[in-house]
């Protein structure tokens, strides 16, 4: 655990510069605007240690899968989040010394994330080897407002010297990813442009022929007045282009170089048109200029931060850790384009590949329903569905058939592009994953006409899948699911996971009910469903019915728990306080086989349902089976122990959902897991979200209502969370003296506070 950041309500402060922990600034400090995003490298050359990180929504690279020994319907590749080519380039040369944080003295360094306003800033004074010392504050953000548009203010002082200075400004295209399986090199040039103020590369995908523009222009000026360089290089080889500026330094004058970058994709652009617009773009950054730039990228946060920002009072810490998360996931996703998706890491790191995982449905999609308009959810949604006929291609590629569609565990385009087996075809329950998001939307906005759009579609696809899946055992006389692995992956093909069996079950029940609700609001439609999936609605669906009615559930009636699957309390049933801490991670201290001949939960399994269904559930089964599991759960997923802190606030169990939900809340900031340097937990940012709004603040829909049924972390003051609900804005607020519950938009509404009926 590192807590080198200063606390601060809407700010990420770092003080002084720790090379040691560039790596994890490099993350913490990211920024992104949902079309692009980039670590926190320094815009100057820095020989220390550096993770170069710049990413491009959508465009990915299929590395060719590393296996030890290939079987049948192996993934051919891990789609790698690709490393792209990089705009922020600015080096500066006072005589033949350069300016590297690495090689000079550094005073006063300072790098702040402005989290309402979306702003990177750094600040520092620097002393090369002969004395001359040089103020820098540099600062940067990927307009909100312009999603192509990113722009950096870069201004030095030469505090006491004046002197000739060479500036190189680039665009570099020549990027590695640092998780290439075999040290390929990802990007090849299609073409480059330089000329005085401008310089473009076009860089292409290797397989996937993405197209990328990059291109970058620039001004300056000099103690507040326009000037130019007195003499301009144009700079090229191969995937690089840029400018070398020779300039004069004056002592104690401010020059500021403003560097406008332009970011295009063929996804967003014919390919044969992308370097003229991405001129276009870039004269539209340099004609609106830095601040009006920056002013319309703050207003597009401001109008974010009213929609979702909660407020805590009492605990800085807390304040800053929940923003962080808040803002990290508003600037990877903002759902204008249903072709994109959130990766495990965001923009801020390579790590973990593809752009979506189950994490989207399970997490993130609970996030966005609570604090952006409706279409943001949808979007996601909607990105399946689009994905709808991938998924019966994986399904056909395993030996399903008739359209059973098998969502990928890890995806870019809808295949599946995981490389371990285990997971890739054992965790089976993330194709319901899908199904629960289509009732957890339909539920949160009333949208139920989703269902007729998209929806049954996607769901006879699962419900195909899980037809199939299910195995009649006439030793049980029930339908059983084998091989598989559960949410908790320290076990591997296990029969009848509790949590898989469930929710296969659940996903035909609901089928059903999508089926008869689509038939009735839109028969016609209905009827075009039928044809298109060639859906045999009297055989299939009664098939559906006989195996959700008959599904094996594992229990011990003995103990009066649920069995996590067949076998589970063969198992010596120890307790996470029986491990000695240098046993810890278990992952990284154990070896495979001893993790998988053990009790110990790598993340919330049985629970994980009883979270999802918990109103199937009496609250003494929730009880029951939280006190057995939870012990045993080493939450070495970050996506754990928020479930364990809803389900722990709903128990009654206080101080234990405080507890869970600070092992997420500044994860990445005070880097409690020492990983934060491959990149931040974004997805699982989403469920410290949900510990506060489902945990702390009970929310939750039925029925088309809102509940609240809040308490107040002893620790606060008091907190205040806001909902996007039904074309609303609901502000929550939560004090010792009790709950206060505005409708801040939007028509007037009943919600139930407490168990009792409040009109807002
Ligand atoms: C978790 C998965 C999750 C993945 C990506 C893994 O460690 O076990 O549930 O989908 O990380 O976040």
């Amino acid at each position: 655990m590192k807590e080198y950041l200063k606390h601060h309500e809407w700010e990420v402060i770092e003080e002084g510069l720790n090379p040691h922990y560039n790596m994890v600034s490099e993350s913490v400090f990211s920024l992104g605007n949902g079309r692009m995003g980039q670590r926190a490298n320094f815009e100057e050359y820095y020989s220390g240690e550096t993770l170069k990180g710049s990413y491009v929504a959508g465009i990915y690279y299929p590395d060719k899968t590393r296996v030890g020994w290939w079987k049948n319907g192996y993934p051919e590749y891990f789609a790698k989040v690709l490393n792209a080519p990089s705009w922020i380039g600015i080096r500066i040369a006072i005589g033949k010394q350069m300016l590297d944080l690495a090689k000079c003295k550094v005073e006063g360094f300072r790098r702040v994330l402005d989290m309402k306003r979306g702003l990177l800033t750094r600040s520092f004074t620097a002393t090369l080897a002969d004395g001359k010392t040089l103020k820098v504050e540099a600062k940067r953000f990927c307009s909100m407002a312009k999603g192509e548009i990113g722009a950096i203010r870069y201004s030095i002082t030469a505090v006491n010297f004046s002197d000739k200075a060479t500036v190189t400004l680039d665009i570099d295209a020549d990027v590695v990813n640092k998780d290439s399986n075999y040290d390929e090199k990802f990007w090849e040039e299609v073409s480059k442009e330089a000329k005085e103020g401008r310089a473009i590369v076009i860089a292409q995908t290797k397989k996937t022929f993405f197209h990328v523009a990059t291109g970058m222009c620039y001004s300056l000026s000099e103690a507040g007045k326009e000037v130019k360089a007195e003499r301009v290089n144009v700079e090229q080889r191969e995937k690089y282009a840029g400018n070398v500026l020779q300039l004069t330094l004056n002592e104690g004058k401010e020059m500021v170089i403003y560097k406008y970058a332009a970011v295009l994709s063929s996804e967003n652009h014919p390919k044969d048109k992308l370097l003229a617009h991405c001129h276009k773009v870039l004269d539209e950054a340099i004609a609106t200029g830095f601040d009006k730039l920056l002013e319309d990228h703050e207003k597009v946060w401001k109008h974010k931060w009213e929609e979702c920002d909660i407020t805590i009072e009492g605990d800085v810490a807390a304040q800053q850790g929940i923003r962080f998360n808040i803002f990290q996931l508003t600037q990877t996703y903002t759902g204008e384009d249903e072709r994109l998706n959130i990766g495990p890491k965001g923009f801020t790191g390579e790590k973990y590949g593809g752009s979506t995982y189950w994490d989207t449905e399970a997490y993130c999609i609970p996030f966005y329903l609570g604090t952006a308009e409706k279409k943001v959810a949808r979007n996601l949604l909607v990105y399946r569905y689009k994905h709808l006929p991938k998924a019966i291609e994986n399904a056909k590629k395993l030996g399903f058939t008739d359209g059973a569609a098998f969502y990928p565990f890890v995806t870019m385009n809808g295949e599946e592009c995981h490389n371990e087996w285990e997971i890739t075809f054992e965790e089976i329950h993330r194709t319901s994953a899908m199904a629960y998001a289509i009732r957890d939307y339909i539920d949160y906005t009333g949208d139920d006409a989703y269902l007729a759009e998209y929806g049954l579609e996607v769901l006879i696809g699962i419900s195909r899948f899980w037809a199939q899946r299910a195995t009649w055992s006439t030793d049980k006389n029930k339908y059983v699911v084998l091989g598989v692995t559960g949410p908790n992956e320290y076990e591997n093909n296990v029969n009848n996971n509790w949590y898989t069996n469930y929710l296969g079950a659940w996903t035909l029940r609901y089928t059903q009910f999508a089926i008869d609700h689509v038939k009735k609001t839109n028969s016609a439609r209905y009827s075009e469903i039928v044809s298109k999936t060639s859906f045999d609605e009297a055989k299939e669906a009664s098939k559906w019915k006989d195996i959700s009615e008959k599904m094996y559930y594992p229990a011990d009636e003995r103990r009066g728990v649920i069995l996590q699957q067949d076998g589970f309390f063969d198992k010596e049933l120890l307790r996470v306080n029986d491990l000695k801490p240098s046993q810890r991670p278990l992952n990284q201290k154990w070896s495979w086989d001893r993790i998988l001949r053990s009790c110990f939960i790598k993340q919330a399994d049985v629970l994980q349902g009883l979270y999802l269904f918990e109103d199937d559930f009496e609250i003494e089964t929730l009880r029951k089976n939280f006190d057995f599991y939870e012990p045993m759960t080493v939450h070495e997923s970050s996506l754990s122990p928020c479930v364990h802190a809803i389900l722990a606030a709903r128990l009654g169990y206080k101080e234990r959902a405080y507890e869970f939900y600070l092992r997420t809340a500044r994860l990445d900031l005070d880097d409690y897991n020492n990983d934060t340097e491959e990149g931040c937990h974004i997805t699982s940012m989403a469920g410290t979200w949900m510990s506060v709004v489902k945990g702390f603040g009970g929310m939750r829909v039925k029925n088309g209502q809102l509940h609240i049924n809040p308490f107040l972390p002893d620790k606060w003051k008091s907190y205040s969370f806001r909902l996007e609900f039904r074309k609303r804005v609901i502000k929550i607020r939560v004090t010792a003296d009790g709950v206060e519950t505005i409708r801040e938009s939007g028509d007037p509404l009943e919600v139930i506070v407490k168990e009792k009926a409040v009109k807002l």
